[in-house]
């Protein structure tokens, strides 16, 4: 069997390339293209950010697949996937929230008004999103989250708190889950709203992880929408909250990272000595390397499987669930090898002078637990293969 994408496949990929190697010639390309990072959100928006995301916009490379009467390109989403897989090997900003699950949403569900103001600016990389689900007593599970809004006029009065909100101290709009039916089955009282971040009674409070990714706490006093900032239907949230999330889920976790990950780790058995044998000459590393090796190998053959599922007109969830899962946890896992193979040098933090590898082995221990929490952890991922494919009741 081929899992080699198609000849157009191929020929995108080699003009994204081309795309990154000019940008990379940019006087601050560095600023923006690190494979290093293993955190986009520390960018935030930075100029150099910005001249990315416009440049990505000017080649045509935003809202692919959308609808050209939505000003896309009506390719397959396989597209952007792709676009993401080069991004990511290379440290770039992804196509992220806008074009993805924002856009998409308006696009089926959203108001002609709604599509006016909002497409447009997406397609020119001019409107960065936040994303507010998550609060202090809804996560995993998300149907319970209680930000009310009350009819108040011809709008609604929003008061609450939100959680863990990543870009809400860069972002222009906040795309935001609502209780507007607190008296509705749970999943069944929910709505969205477009809500300007900057808004009068949003207060946000960052919060640093582990893996110094900022993300933030959003308080929400009083603060008034007009009903024409409620996307789609009242009550209907819940729909849209879970297609969004099936399309972030085929888009988001992009499997180059883990290649470029293996082959630093590589370099770097081939590169070390510990007492004054190389590292690729003991044979604990070179079995633990060949079992990596086959593990990244099986991350790729299960990430291709999500893409496979979508392109033929599916909902990926368990296929997404189980590259998620285990993708996720081979990062971590690839970072703790370099952290034994390295010993003490290794954990030296990157601002020190005698940190191996500039301290990227360390940084990336600390932040490779972030993606086995952000999207759903891998509790719920695995909740998803034992209810979905195993069909295991969920309770005894
Ligand atoms: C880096 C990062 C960025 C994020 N960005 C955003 C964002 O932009 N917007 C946003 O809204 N949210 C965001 N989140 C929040 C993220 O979606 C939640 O952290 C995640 O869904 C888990 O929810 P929680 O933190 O409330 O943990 P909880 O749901 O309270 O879970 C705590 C622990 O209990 C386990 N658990 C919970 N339920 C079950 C179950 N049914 N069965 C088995 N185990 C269970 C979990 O796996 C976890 O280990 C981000 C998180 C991270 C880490």
């Amino acid at each position: 069997m081929n899992f080699d994408f198609g000849e157009q496949e191929q020929q995108f990929v080699a003009e994204v390339k081309a795309f990154i190697a000019e940008q990379a010639l940019s006087a601050d390309a560095d600023d923006v293209m690190n494979p290093n990072r293993e955190s986009d959100s520390i960018l935030s928006d930075t100029p150099a950010r910005k001249r990315f995301n416009r440049a990505m916009a000017e080649r045509g490379y935003m809202g692919m697949s959308w609808p050209k009467a939505y000003g896309g390109k009506e390719l397959p989403g396989i597209y952007e996937y792709l676009l993401n897989e080069e991004l990511s090997r290379v440290g770039a900003p992804l196509i992220g929230k806008g074009v993805g699950c924002v856009g998409q949403t308006l696009i089926r569900h959203g108001s002609e008004k709604l599509k006016a103001e909002f497409l447009p600016a997406i397609l020119k990389a001019e409107i960065e999103f936040a994303l507010g689900y998550t609060e202090p007593g809804a996560g995993s599970d998300l149907a319970s989250l209680k930000l009310k809004a009350e009819r108040s006029g011809e709008g609604w009065l929003l008061n609450g708190q939100k959680m863990f909100t990543t870009s809400a101290h860069f972002a222009d709009w906040y795309w935001l889950a609502a209780r507007t039916d607190p008296n509705a089955p749970k999943h069944k009282g929910i709505s969205l709203f477009l809500v300007p971040m900057d808004h009068p009674g949003i207060t946000i409070t960052p919060i640093e992880t582990l893996g110094e990714h900022v993300t933030n706490q959003v308080f929400i006093d009083d603060v008034w929408v007009h009903e024409d900032y409620l996307v789609g239907e009242l009550n209907k949230g819940w729909t849209y909250i879970c297609e969004a999330l099936d399309y972030e889920r085929f888009t988001f976790y992009t499997f180059s990272p883990l290649e470029e990950k293996f082959n630093a780790l590589l370099e770097l058995v081939n590169d070390t000595h510990r007492d004054g044998e190389p590292l690729s000459a003991d044979s604990s590393v070179r079995r633990q390397m060949a079992r990596l090796a086959t593990d990244v190998e099986t991350a790729k053959m299960l990430q291709r499987r999500v893409i496979y599922a979508a392109s033929q007109g599916g909902v990926p969830s368990i296929e997404a669930a189980e590259c998620k899962l285990y993708s996720t946890e081979l990062h971590q896992r690839l970072s703790q090898a370099a952290i034994d193979f390295l010993g003490e040098q290794g954990l030296l933090h990157k601002d020190d002078v005698d940190a191996a590898a500039g301290g990227k082995w360390e940084w990336s221990y600390r932040a490779t637990p972030l993606d086995t929490i952000g999207a759903g952890t891998s509790e719920i991922q695995k909740n998803i293969i034992a209810r979905k494919k195993l069909n295991l009741p969920l309770e005894y």
